[in-house]
């Protein structure tokens, strides 16, 4: 029996799993982009349970009492912070409990837009690579305070993961440098792309404001298509989470072309092109520089 107790030692030991290593930690995330970078941290040590899932708008979630069950489940709740989940201390209340919660996002640099002459805060950070390095340094300290056991791979993963994430940021920047800088704006349905375009110097226009919950006014689409006249904007980008008939109309009525799609706030399903967060950075940036290029 000793000898056999020993032997399953051994085995673990060398898998270097530990010997509950069946039951990964339930985590839960706010949305898509968030469960691939806790994924990407945590790997096989985690199981992620996303509440917003890929192709779906945070903005305007609406929880159920089932989203209170998978937060009641969880041992850490990873959220963006920054105002992106208004809804999420009505869903904390609804599950009884104080789960764990980590805001991602603490102590990035914060950019405020300017909407209708009032500064609001805007939650798009993860649209800088540069932020979502320090998304996963804080993901993987969570981690850590909760799982210490992992400590060595959840630091080996956000080695790693922050490798490529660096990578990345050159490769964006490169991108748009390619890109001549009369060209470099466009305009997309919300205000998604403000640390984007601050970060990697696009001009970034939009007619509804940094959530999608507000409908773009009339007078904001007009001033809008009148910019694309007079600044020769080259394109009108589609985003995956917004109905693509405000996009469609500005370019018909501006004579912009419709530049393709971009990811704002969700991941694509994972068989799509932007199935990771790294992915849809790529995917974004192929889609520019297809309709910047001249
Ligand atoms: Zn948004």
């Amino acid at each position: 029996m000793l000898r056999l107790l020993t032997l399953c030692m051994c085995l673990s030991l060398l898998s270097g799993t530990p010997a509950n290593a069946a039951e990964p930690v339930p985590i839960v995330a706010s949305f898509s982009i968030l469960g691939d970078l806790v994924h990407q941290i945590g790997g096989d040590r985690v199981s992620v349970d996303t509440l917003v899932g890929p192709e779906e708008d945070a903005h305007v979630f609406d929880p159920a009492p089932r989203d209170a069950a998978r937060l009641a489940a969880a041992k850490l709740v990873v959220i963006n912070g920054l105002g992106f989940e208004g809804w999420i201390d009505r869903l904390i209340k609804a599950s009884g409990g104080a789960p764990r919660l980590v805001i991602a996002s603490v102590g990035i640099s914060s950019h405020r837009a300017l909407i209708d002459g009032r500064e609001i805060l805007d939650p798009h950070a993860w649209q800088d690579v540069s932020n979502v390095r320090i998304y996963a340094r804080n993901i993987a300290d969570a981690l850590i305070s909760i799982d210490s056991e992992g400590g060595n791979v959840y630091r080996a993963n956000l080695a790693r993961f922050d490798a490529y994430l660096a990578a990345l940021d050159d490769e964006i920047h490169a991108a748009i440098s390619a890109i001549p800088s009369e060209r470099r704006k466009i305009v997309t349905t919300h205000d998604a792309f403000g640390y984007f375009a601050l970060a990697y110097g696009v001009e970034m226009i939009a007619p509804q404001g940094v959530s999608t919950e507000a409908e773009a006014s009339a007078k904001d689409v007009a001033r809008i298509i009148r910019q694309v006249k007079s600044e020769k904007i080259p394109a009108v980008f589609l985003e995956n989470i917004s109905d693509p008939r405000l996009a469609a109309q500005i370019a018909a009525e501006s004579g912009a072309r419709i530049g393709g799609k971009l990811y704002s706030d969700a991941l694509s399903k994972e068989n799509a092109p932007a199935g990771t967060y790294i992915a849809m950075m790529k995917a974004n940036i192929r889609e520019l520089t297809k309709a910047l290029m001249p």
